[in-house]
């Protein structure tokens, strides 16, 4: 099967064996995304952490419990609602960064997957996700704030959770801004 002819589920397990790079050796297992696939809204992380690798599933620790409740106090929005994915889907051991060449060899993934969803909003979460998506060398500091043109519609970087969870007020304040305009935004596009 190639890309381009096949379904979310079919390249979930596609993902679900892939070797392409050294994160394969360390996993317990792929995490390749959830949520509904036709959503208006994806989010995009960095990389599966511990209770991440062990659950299958995005965003299940302590920094998806921030993700969650912010979806829900400022979007009225559940995680089945959206689609929720990473920049690689496999844990970096000891949730090293993840490097520059296990980001290239994943990065057709989340594109597929992004192409499959065509969401009318993406927000991404810290440094990683958004410096590959907007393929900018700029930090999160400067970026956020702002929306960018992507896709069929628009890209809101935003904080990565865990950054928020360790600065507190301010960075937390910043990110309820930012999915407010992200929510503001999927009602603009058609
Ligand atoms: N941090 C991420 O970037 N992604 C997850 O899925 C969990 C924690
Ligand atoms: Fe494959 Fe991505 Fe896992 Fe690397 S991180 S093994 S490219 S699925």
């Amino acid at each position: 099967m190639t890309a381009g002819t096949r379904t979310l589920e079919q390249l979930r397990d596609v993902a679900s064996t892939c070797t392409k790079c050294p994160l394969a050796a360390g996993r317990t297992q792929v995490v390749f995304g959830v949520g509904d696939p036709r959503a208006p809204l994806l989010f995009v992380g960095e990389g599966p952490g511990r209770e991440e690798d062990l659950a299958g599933e995005p965003f299940v620790g302590r920094s998806g419990k921030l993700l969650d409740r912010l979806m829900w106090e400022e979007m009225g929005l559940t995680r089945d609602r959206c689609y929720i994915a990473n920049v690689v889907k496999c844990r970096p051991p000891n949730n090293r960064n993840p490097a520059t060449e296990e980001i290239a060899a994943c990065r057709p993934y989340l594109e597929e997957q992004i192409t499959l969803i065509a969401p009318k909003v993406v927000v991404t979460l810290g440094n990683f996700a958004t410096r590959l998506l907007l393929d900018s060398a700029e930090g999160i500091r400067q970026l956020r704030g702002k929306a960018f043109t992507f896709g069929r519609g628009h890209l809101v970087p935003t904080y990565h959770p865990a950054y928020a969870l360790r600065s507190g007020g301010e960075a937390v304040a910043e990110m309820r801004a930012d999915f407010v305009r992200a929510k503001r935004l999927i009602g603009t596009v058609a």
